[in-house]
């Protein structure tokens, strides 16, 4: 019997991670539920549970404050070149002081230093973002092991080893999810994922020859805004659901992930909604059906687990 396992990613990223559309903007009212209510929350979640869940954060996010001279006009153009009391969704250090200090231990990881495009960007580029990154989060006594790429666009996957990276987290098994699927046919694959409750696949990390581990994603804790405004929350909870409890029936991973940020549309159904997968998760643990660790984890899991 394989092992069976849950890990929850979570891509942290506040005004980051949209400041290279036009419409980010329109993303300011979200960023600031999401830091005023949704982490918040989350961290209370977690601690009810016990949930051990990995936080990829934006090295940017760890900074008390900057010049905004970063070196790159383009990517950090909009940085205000301030500190945390006065641009709140640009620098976040004292958030990251809140995970670190759950009572349920948080892992806390890096996804890049500016939420840069790894498959579009050139080497110097990936290896500025990681080194900025994995500096800021020493600054502050952290030593990121487990690296989402911004979009999950992978790219430069053979530099993060050397910044002491030991797993990523990989595209998820479903037939639109790559990276040369067009974003269309990607998203429409998604929802109709969603709208038929489509059971996530389970994965299984595995080790590259670069020296990572792999963790692939099973399944986006879809946001609710735009189209996916109309999908019931419950839609998702229930795919969550079933892959938590095929988990742990046959063994196998399930990864879920999310942004903060996509819970900070109808907040409080999204929250409720996550707490009914956290609950099941931890019965399930109760019961000794499953085990539930943070990403960079889930391979020492796997491999003493045993394997069918
Ligand atoms: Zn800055």
């Amino acid at each position: 019997m394989r092992p069976a396992i849950f890990t929850l990613s979570l891509d942290f990223e506040l005004i980051w991670g949209t400041l290279d559309k036009p419409k980010w903007p329109r993303f300011l009212p979200l960023c600031r539920v999401e830091r005023e209510r949704v982490v918040p929350a989350l961290l209370g979640l977690f601690e009810k549970y016990s949930l051990p869940a990995t936080w990829c954060v934006v090295g940017h996010l760890m900074l008390e404050g900057c010049d905004g001279a970063h070196g790159d006009p383009v990517r950090f153009g909009m940085d205000p070149g301030t500190n945390e009391g006065r641009a709140p969704l640009f620098y976040a250090r004292e958030l990251v002081e809140h995970i670190r200090s759950c009572r349920a231990p948080q892992e806390i990881g890096s996804h890049s230093f500016s939420h840069a495009i790894f498959s579009e960007c050139d080497t110097a580029t990936a290896e500025a973002e990681l080194s900025a990154a994995v500096e800021a989060a020493r600054a502050m006594g952290i030593e990121p092991r487990s690296f989402v790429f911004p979009r999950n666009s992978i790219g430069h996957l053979e530099r993060l080893a050397a910044h002491g990276f030991t797993t990523y987290r990989g595209e998820s098994p479903r037939w639109y999810d790559h990276g040369q699927c067009p974003r269309l046919l990607r998203r429409t694959g998604h929802l109709v994922d969603i709208l038929t409750v489509a059971p996530p696949p389970l994965v299984k990390p595995r080790l590259e020859a670069n020296g990572l581990w792999n963790v692939p994603a099973s399944m986006l804790f879809t946001p609710a805004f735009g189209v996916r405004k109309a999908v019931p929350v419950g839609w998702r909870v229930a795919r969550a659901r079933r892959g938590l409890l095929e988990a742990a029936r046959r063994g196998g991973v399930f990864h879920l992930w999310l942004h903060p940020t996509d819970l900070a549309a109808r907040t409080e159904a999204m929250l409720g909604g996550l707490e009914r997968v956290l609950r099941l998760a931890a019965e399930l643990r109760e019961q000794g059906r499953l085990q539930i660790v943070p990403m960079c984890d889930v391979p020492k899991a796997w491999e003493t687990g045993g394997r069918g």
